[in-house]
């Protein structure tokens, strides 16, 4: 499914192209550098303490680039920011950059795996969100729980170059409808009910950040993911004994995603277990 956001890059970008793309992004750190290693590209990489770029931070990226050659084509968006705490990025914000990237020759891909979580978040449609963009994929299989998949959406030429892509890289599936059907159902009634899984990430949040051994940020915590930061390295394996499922990343740093079937009594069920364990 993965193939998806390689594919865009693959169509928007030529080897030697120049990406910029935000340090956190999820491109730079869960795809096996594809970006790199198969669609011959070099990420120009910005940092900002929120994981989206702002006008500013894409300005001072360009204005700093030495001119190599091929130079930026490519503007790599997140919505919302997984590794920055599930932050949103704003509709203007994203409106602006688009504006900006087009003035200056670039092409805009919006990786909005969780664009639903940010458009429930900001109160706007995920198209307006979107809508600026070239190209956007987004999952069906997170918070919008369908059993598998993502979508690729951008214009007709775009989408009939990504069918060329998908062919060469061996991405078509028969039957797929089956999928699809699923894909539906998770569209027509999996996105307003995440105001839900906002709803418990906030509680979670609150809550952990008055355990001792825990620091939160709370002004990360924006959708339905809280990362958070435990002394104790082997704590996240006693709570997932005890039937919570925490990521445990490095350094101390763990994560807890809320999702559907979850009910607020299981929230405070698993705070109390996440207590108790520490
Ligand atoms: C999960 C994820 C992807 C990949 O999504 P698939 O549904 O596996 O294609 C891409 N970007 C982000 C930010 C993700 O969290």
């Amino acid at each position: 499914m993965r193939a998806k956001i390689l594919i865009a890059a693959l169509v928007h970008t030529s080897p030697g192209d120049e990406v910029v793309v935000e340090s956190r992004s999820h491109v730079l750190h869960f795809e096996h550098n594809g970006l790199t290693a198969l669609a011959g590209c070099l990420p120009i990489v910005v940092t900002h303490s929120r994981g989206h770029l702002d006008l500013d931070d894409f300005d001072a990226a360009l204005e700093n680039n030495v001119p190599r050659g091929p130079g930026p084509r490519l503007l790599w968006l997140e919505n919302t920011a997984n590794l920055a705490g599930g932050t949103v990025l704003s509709a203007e914000r994203t409106e602006a950059l688009c504006e900006d990237a087009h003035t200056r020759g670039l092409v805009v891909h919006l990786d909005g795996a969780r664009i639903f979580n940010a458009a429930v978040a900001l109160g706007v449609s995920a198209s307006r969100l979107a809508a600026p963009c070239d190209s956007v994929t987004f999952a069906l299989s997170k918070g919008l729980c369908c059993p598998a998949g993502s979508v690729l959406c951008g214009s007709e030429r775009f989408i009939a170059a990504a069918r060329g892509r998908r062919k060469q890289l061996g991405g078509a599936m028969r039957q797929s409808g089956v999928l699809a059907a699923c894909g539906l159902v998770a569209l027509e009634s999996m996105v307003e009910r995440l105001v839900e899984d906002h709803a418990h990430a906030a509680r979670l949040a609150t809550a952990l950040s008055e355990l001792d051994q825990i620091t939160v940020d709370l002004e990360m915590v924006e959708t339905n993911i809280v990362w958070f930061h435990c002394a104790d390295p082997e704590w996240p394996a006693r709570c997932r004994e005890r039937g919570v499922a925490l990521s445990g990343m490095c350094r101390g740093i763990c994560r807890a995603v809320t999702h559907h079937g979850i009910t607020d009594e299981e929230i405070e069920q698993a705070l109390t277990i996440m207590a108790e364990t520490l």
